[in-house]
């Protein structure tokens, strides 16, 4: 029988999520939907130590920003959770069933070594591994007698159980991305499963269990669990369960712009871009580090530049809604080769997503900033905010670079860029000046081809030039030899304000 697509993010709470995460978490996502299958959250919070407190809720908001739904599992209701719960921490009392089961199969057995006496033994012997050739050497159950084992446990001593992995077998991963992966067994140490001190699983006991328990058919995330894949098989056939045993996908890491190296949580902020989706708020250190959000991206921005970070279709089209990126994505074209994070290509998709958006919006996230700049953006039309920001967007990929493009429109020029007043302010501009506004005061009909009927044969007439021309006025109206073209500066001002303007810039200049 066919299984019902079930796959799961399952991050751990120890700070922000990174931006590699909310790829991960995407292709999960965009695989499930695809599918008719299930998306589930999962949080493996057993490393106690690494706990950051506020992180669940930061990935729960993250998630919900980036439109990535999730169906079951943390941060849902509760009435759709069959098969919680969700966060490892409250899974305890499932976990001791499962370490038993190993111990009594014989897969696993407890070892009383302290971490001294490992410390010593490495000391000892030269590339030291817990594992079939030193086991019988060290303190554990393998090597005590069943009565030695629980007088140990019941002085309180603290154990950890530990998985028996069998030596020099090939151990075949089948990974949907990079194929047959094969690893000796001799290479694989015996990893701790579970440790009395907190009462608690390790990572790679709880994962299996949860995505057992969880009917999880594919496991898609990042290529640094590859290495743990072969034992995550080698447990599961420990248990039984190699019939349901999920499919895996190892996705490709995110490099470096310079492709040097994994793109790490230090990078974002010291090489001036954000690696998280929020901003976040250390507690721990006191530190903020930027965030997509803040910085003024789109969600659907964001969305498309990750989605195309290490996956691609088979055409040339660079922009997908994530209807169309649910519609087109496969595992088999995400590729093997880390993808080099290029952030000026994030820019790029928002300055598409910006060209895009509806220009009502975009003024209702400009009016914040009007205000920020002590602009009252009441006083004008709703249209006009709408057209300007819609004149300038083109200019500019985020919204609050806007201000710098258009703040002429709000606000009359006080100084006079000097560059441009060097350049463009001929000894003869006042004069000019003076003879266009006699022109544009017995003006009525202040159409832009009416202006154009009524100046441009002026120029000619008196052979004056339009270049000349045309940027002292500009300078007039803008202070500077910038913005957009003139008969759409003289639209938005109108009459009144571009005769004042004008004289202003003669008594001034002149
Ligand atoms: N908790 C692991 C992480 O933080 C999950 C790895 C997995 O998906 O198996 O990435």
């Amino acid at each position: 029988m066919k299984r019902k697509v079930r796959v799961r993010f399952a991050p751990s709470p120890t700070g922000a999520l990174h931006i590699g995460g909310v790829r991960t978490a995407l292709y999960n996502y965009l695989f499930a939907r695809q599918n008719g299958g299930d998306m589930l959250l999962r949080i493996e919070d057993t490393d106690s130590a690494r706990f950051v407190p506020g992180a669940e809720e930061y990935i729960i908001e993250a998630l919900r920003w980036l439109h990535i739904e999730i169906d079951e599992g943390i941060g849902v209701d509760s009435s759709l959770n069959s098969h919680g719960p969700y966060r490892q921490s409250e899974r305890r009392d499932i976990y001791h069933q499962y370490v038993k089961q190993l111990l009594d199969s014989g897969n696993a057995y407890i070892a009383f070594d302290t971490p001294q006496e490992l410390e010593q033994k490495r000391n000892e012997i030269k590339n030291f591994q817990y594992d079939a050739s030193t086991r019988m050497q060290m303190r554990n159950s393998l090597t005590m007698t069943a009565q030695e084992v629980k007088n140990h446990i019941d002085s309180g001593e603290q154990y950890v159980v530990r998985f028996k992995v069998n030596p020099d077998e090939d151990v075949h991963v089948h990974d949907l991305i990079r194929g047959e992966v094969v690893i000796n067994s001799s290479i694989i140490d015996d990893k701790v499963l579970y440790k009395s001190a907190d009462d608690l699983p390790t990572y790679h006991l709880a994962n299996i269990v949860d995505d057992h328990l969880m009917e999880i058919t594919h496991v898609i995330r990042g290529e640094e669990w590859l290495p743990s894949a072969p034992l995550h098989v080698l447990l599961y056939r420990a248990f039984g369960w190699d019939d349901t045993m999920p499919q895996f996908a190892h996705l490709p890491l995110l490099l470096k712009p310079d492709g040097n190296g994994k793109l790490s949580k230090r990078d974002g902020d010291r090489l001036g871009f954000p690696v998280f989706p929020l901003e976040f708020h250390d507690q721990k250190t006191g530190t903020v580090s930027s965030g997509y959000r803040e910085s003024g991206y789109y969600p659907e921005a964001v969305i498309n530049f990750l989605a195309l970070l290490g996956w691609h279709a088979t055409g040339d089209k660079e922009i997908y809604s994530m209807q169309e990126l649910i519609n087109d994505f496969s595992l088999d074209r995400v590729s093997k080769a880390g993808a080099k994070f290029d952030f000026e290509k994030g820019k790029w998709f928002n300055h598409q997503y910006l060209q895009m958006r509806d220009n009502k919006l975009i003024a209702q996230e400009f009016i914040p900033i009007l205000k920020e700049h002590g602009v009252n953006p009441e006083i004008y039309p709703a249209e006009t905010i709408e057209h300007i920001v819609g004149l300038m967007k083109e200019r500019v990929n985020f919204v609050s670079e806007l201000w710098e493009q258009c703040n002429f429109f709000f606000v009359a020029p006080t100084e006079y860029d000097e560059k441009s007043m060097k350049k463009r302010w001929k000894e003869d501009s006042p004069k000019h000046m003076q003879e266009l506004l006699a022109l544009l005061k017995q003006q009525d009909d202040w159409s832009a081809e009416a202006l154009d009927n009524l100046i441009m044969p002026w120029i000619a007439e008196k052979e004056y030039g339009v270049g000349i021309v045309m940027n002292a006025f500009r300078i007039c109206l803008v202070g500077a030899a910038r913005g957009p073209h003139i008969w759409e500066i003289t639209d938005v001002l109108g009459k009144e304000e571009t005769i004042r303007r004008v004289e202003e810039c003669i008594r001034r200049n002149a």
